[in-house]
């Protein structure tokens, strides 16, 4: 609310307020125990959007009372009020993060595509030691065979049948959230382990094989750092870029720091290292978006 309701394009909100609404909202949030930033930023975006569509709802409430020719003159808007043609409401979680995902699955008997489009706020890449995140993206939407066990319901061959399917970007978003999945069950172990591999991810990263943007480039201007050794134990920090410089922030200290330092928390090439803070979670801005925003 403080965010969309301020006139200034810049300023400072002091957490204070927000940790006491996050602890209220949800229980889950009111003992100490140890959460996962990526759980914490998915139910801080869903918990938005249902509260912009609560607000927008109570707005529409009037309308829905008004006289037949108001409403004949509203026309689609009236509709959506009486629940006829329900739309999804588009909020600022939506415009700034959502993008949508086609998913593609080739019949290897008679060769036709079924594409089928969902929406995304962020993607969960798996990761392999000593690798980027281009390559990452690259793993993400290659392409795996259905076969055995896991064939394909082909609609025109009437039948299960072998197939490939692959996941591609139709639509990126504004804001590009990536989130490593450094947490990893290992079945031999029945527990959780932390990857603390070595995964770059660039200042400037360009987006390829999306259905339409042939080239979205997009700029890194946020880090969430994950810094311990398990899933258990552990500690977050941050780093920002706000008007040209990075900011490195641990709880109440928040100091400037070099660009050039982002690097160290690309994790490590060996696997017992003395360096335990890792990216965790990637906020990357589409220039062409932040480019519309400085021209505007
Ligand atoms: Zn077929």
């Amino acid at each position: 609310m403080q965010i969309s309701s301020q006139k200034k394009k810049t300023g400072v909100i002091a957490p204070k307020r927000f940790v006491q609404r996050v602890k209220k909202q949800n229980e889950l949030f009111r003992s100490y125990m140890h959460q996962d930033a990526h759980e914490f930023l998915n139910f801080l975006l869903n918990e938005l959007v249902d509260i912009l569509e609560k607000e927008s709802q109570a707005v529409k409430t009037p309308t829905e009372t008004s006289s037949p020719s108001e409403k004949t003159a509203n026309g689609p808007q009236s509709a959506q009020a009486n629940g006829v043609h329900k739309e999804p409401l588009v909020t600022w979680v939506h415009k700034n993060f959502q993008g949508i995902l086609t998913n593609e699955t080739r019949c290897l008997r008679c060769e036709t595509v079924t594409a089928r489009d969902e929406t995304f706020l962020d993607l969960s890449l798996d990761i392999e030691q000593n690798s980027s995140i281009t390559s990452c993206l690259k793993n993400f939407s290659s392409t795996e065979t259905l076969n055995a066990e896991d064939k394909f319901f082909c609609d025109k061959c009437c039948s299960l049948q072998e197939a490939q399917k692959r996941m591609k970007i139709k639509k990126p978003p504004h804001i590009l959230v990536m989130h490593l999945k450094r947490f990893k069950y290992i079945e031999q172990l029945g527990r959780y382990k932390k990857l603390s591999y070595r995964v770059v991810f660039p200042l400037e990263l360009k987006l390829s094989n999306t259905v339409e943007d042939a080239d979205s480039e997009y700029s890194l201007f946020a880090v969430v750092v994950h810094v311990g050794s398990g899933p258990n134990h552990g500690h977050y920090v941050s780093l920002v870029k706000s008007h040209n410089h990075w900011l490195f922030f641990d709880d109440e200290n928040v100091e400037m720091i070099d660009e050039s330092a982002v690097q160290t928390f690309f994790g490590s090439a060996q696997e017992y290292s003395s360096n335990t803070d890792h990216g965790y979670i990637l906020f990357y801005e589409s220039l062409a978006a932040s480019n519309k925003t400085r021209e505007g």
